[in-house]
């Protein structure tokens, strides 16, 4: 859980304990089972559900036990329309903004090109327009919105709620995103990793069964990596866990920011591949500028995304220049992660964000093959590898999530 995110507690601790149980159960719980669940006395449950029905956080959802012998029981869920949060991907290319229920679903939501050259002042007007679209949902209490998660490229800060300096966005460094949105919106805001943020919805949607110990590799601008351990979302020491970019996959390979070739985030990030696009005449520069082979062109994050689409079109279709392009960015993604399962023991990769769905066939095709090539010596046990069951959204869901989750949740901070 991010420690600065400090959201205001609205409910007593024993009623968040038992809203806590409530939303973990599935199909619900009755008064006697949250009482067995919880620790807290029979006496003790009926006067926090009492008051949980009453601000209309839960209700009543059928009976327990009917035909058989005994009274039936009343089963207790969540009102999904008892709270809201609202959850905001800020990315370089898109801003996705997401109206969630109490229950974790999306109700609404909102996407728009994020402004060009990443003028913070034009940034936050275009969040908040957002922000403004989703909650004007009909049927939807603002009243009921506790707050804003925003996920945004690290390294952020999470005691403060600053975009500190992200790669590739040189007008969001030292931005004040939090306090800047709470003051504009009047809603309690917090801001995190996007990369955490959507591990945080991933593990939040895993189905029952699911392996509690796998890696979330987001795949958008760049690439980075959200890790599930043990059932919890790691955040890491300053809630910046997850910069994977700069670890050595490809001697010989591209050259990245940092100096050196072939780190594992340059070999991957779409900008890259398009150029080597690029270069071998598979796309053509826009609007005819000169290329000189391994010079990189200014391209803005539009075009990058157009030529990335084109790119990987055409690697499906068949065209060989472009899949030798697509393909080497699967192998050195599969070295990788076969180092990373290796390191934490993971049995799980699961893979999103926004430029995933234009590659995620081509991955699924080749990961598992390319890793057993290298398990041979590293890996003692398979590694599944899925898609995202959360969908492109899943940054913006995840910061959503974070706000229920930092404001329903038992702990004994509050105490
Ligand atoms: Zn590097």
């Amino acid at each position: 859980m991010p420690k600065g995110a400090n959201l205001p507690a609205i409910a007593a601790f024993n009623e968040t304990v038992v809203l806590d149980a409530v939303r973990r159960s599935e199909g619900g719980l009755s008064r006697v089972e949250l009482a067995s669940v919880t620790g807290l006395s029979a006496q003790t449950v009926t006067n926090v559900t009492r008051r949980l029905l009453a601000q209309g956080l839960i209700r009543e959802a059928g009976k327990q036990n009917e035909g058989s012998p005994g009274k039936p029981r009343t089963l207790l869920r969540l009102d999904p329309a008892g709270a809201y949060a609202v959850g905001v991907h800020l990315d370089p290319t898109v801003i996705t903004c997401v109206l969630l229920d109490l229950e974790g679903e999306v109700v609404e939501h909102d996407r728009r090109p994020s402004p060009p050259d990443g003028d913070a002042k034009e940034t936050l007007a275009a969040i908040l327009e957002a922000i403004g679209s989703v909650l004007a949902t009909p049927g939807v209490d603002a009243a009921r919105v506790i707050g804003v998660g925003v996920a945004a490229p690290g390294p952020i800060d999470a005691e403060t709620g600053v975009v500190v300096r992200p790669p590739l966005i040189p007008g969001w460094n030292d931005f004040h995103l939090r306090d800047e949105l709470t003051s504009a919106t009047g809603l309690p805001s917090l801001v995190a990793k996007d990369v955490i943020s959507a591990a945080v919805a991933e593990r939040w949607r895993d189905p029952a069964g699911a392996s509690k110990d796998y890696a979330f590799i987001y795949y958008g601008t760049g690439a980075g990596i959200g890790l599930v351990l043990n059932g919890e979302v790691y955040t890491g020491s300053t809630e910046n866990a997850g910069d994977a970019g700069h670890v050595l996959v490809d001697p010989g390979g591209a050259l990245c920011a940092c100096g050196r070739r072939g780190c594992w985030g340059e070999s991957v990030r779409p900008q890259r591949l398009v150029m080597q696009g690029i270069w071998a005449g598979v796309l053509e520069p826009p609007g005819g500028e000169t290329v000189v082979d391994g010079v990189d062109l200014e391209l803005d994050v539009e075009v990058v995304d157009t030529l990335f689409t084109q790119l990987t079109a055409a690697a499906d279709a068949g065209d060989g220049r472009a899949a030798a392009i697509v393909d080497r960015s699967i192998r050195n993604t599969a070295f990788y992660l076969s180092n990373l399962a290796a390191l934490l023991d993971i049995d799980r990769v699961v893979f999103g964000g926004p430029s995933w769905s234009r590659v995620e066939s081509r991955y699924l095709e080749q990961l598992p093959g390319r890793m057993a090539e290298i398990d041979m010596s590293i890996l003692t046990h398979p590694v599944l590898l899925q898609g995202t069951a959360v969908g492109e959204d899943v940054a913006a869901v995840g910061a959503a999530c974070l706000v229920l989750d930092e404001t329903f949740s038992p702990r004994v901070g509050r105490l």
